[in-house]
C-alpha cells in the first residue's frame, strides 16, 4: 500500500515536492508557444529543479531520458522531448516529477500551443474536470473504486473515452506505490482509503476509442485511431474531508 502520512516531516516534505512540481509546470504553461521544439521544455525542467534544489523523478527512471514527458496531440503519455517543433493549434500533456528531501511529487497538465480549435479545448477541460470528480470522490473511508467510477462517468457522459492500459498509482517515497488506480471501474469496489494515504490521480481522455498504441522509440503511447488525446494529474493527500492537493498551483 502507498504511504500513510503520520509525521509532520513528512507531510511537509511531500507538499514541497508537490509545490515545486505545481510551480515548474505552471513556468513551462507561461514559455510554451509555437516554433519551439519540445526539447526546449525539458532544458526549462532541468533548469527549474536545479534553481528549486530539487531531483528530477523521471530521468533515468526505467531509462527514459528526460525530465519531462511531452506528448503532443495523438500521443497519450511518455512522450520524450526532441526536436519536434511545436506549432499552433497543437495541445501538449506535459508529464513532470520531482523529488524533494526523499519525497515525491507528479503531475500533469495538457495545453494548447497558441490558439486550439474549441474540439481541443473542450477536451482538454473535460480532463480537468474528470480529475476534479476523481478527487471529491476520494475521501478516508471511501473505496478506491468510487474515485475510478467518478472519472469514468464524467468523462464517458461526455463521449469522451477513458485509457485502460495506464493507472493513476500511490506516491511517497517512490513514484509508483500501491495502489495501482484505473480511471474506470465500480463505485464500492477495491481497497479502502485512508487517511494519510498519498495518490496520484491521472486520467488520459480520448476524443476517439481508447485503444492504445507504442512509437517506434518504445516509450511514447498513442491513440490507435490517432484522435486527440489529453492528459492531467495531481497527487493528492486523503483525509477525512476534501483531500489536500499537493500539487495545486499556488501562483493563481
Ligand atoms: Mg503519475
Amino acid at each position: 500500500m502507498s504511504i500513510i502520512i503520520k509525521t509532520k516531516a513528512e507531510i511537509t516534505a511531500m507538499r514541497e515536492a508537490g509545490r515545486i512540481v505545481a510551480d515548474i509546470l505552471e513556468i513551462i504553461r507561461e514559455e510554451i508557444k509555437p516554433g519551439m521544439e519540445t526539447r526546449e521544455l525539458d532544458t526549462i525542467a532541468e533548469r527549474e529543479l536545479e534553481k528549486q534544489g530539487a531531483k528530477s523523478a523521471f530521468k533515468g527512471y526505467k531509462g527514459f531520458p528526460a525530465n519531462l514527458c511531452v506528448s503532443v496531440n495523438d500521443e497519450i503519455v511518455h512522450g520524450i522531448p526532441g526536436k519536434r517543433v511545436l506549432r499552433e493549434g497543437d495541445i501538449v500533456s506535459l508529464d513532470f516529477g520531482a523529488i524533494y528531501d526523499g519525497f515525491q511529487g507528479d503531475a500533469a497538465i495538457t495545453v494548447g500551443v497558441g490558439k486550439v480549435k474549441t474540439k481541443a479545448e473542450r477536451l482538454i477541460e473535460t480532463t480537468e474536470d474528470a480529475l476534479e470528480a476523481g478527487i471529491g470522490a476520494a475521501r478516508h473511508g471511501a473505496s478506491l473504486g468510487n474515485v475510478s467510477s467518478a472519472i469514468q462517468n464524467y468523462a464517458e457522459s461526455r463521449g469522451y473515452s477513458i485509457v485502460r492500459e495506464y493507472t493513476g498509482h500511490g506516491i511517497g517515497r517512490e513514484m509508483h506505490e500501491e495502489p495501482q488506480i484505473p480511471n474506470f471501474g465500480i463505485a464500492g469496489a477495491g481497497p479502502v482509503l485512508k487517511k494519510g494515504m498519498v495518490l496520484a490521480l491521472e486520467p488520459m481522455l480520448n476524443i476517439g476509442d481508447w485503444r492504445t498504441r507504442l512509437g517506434d522509440d518504445c516509450w511514447t503511447v498513442l491513440t490507435a485511431d490517432g484522435s486527440l488525446s489529453a492528459h492531467v494529474e495531481h497527487t493528492i493527500a486523503i483525509t477525512n474531508e476534501e483531500p489536500e492537493v499537493l500539487t495545486k498551483r499556488t501562483n493563481a
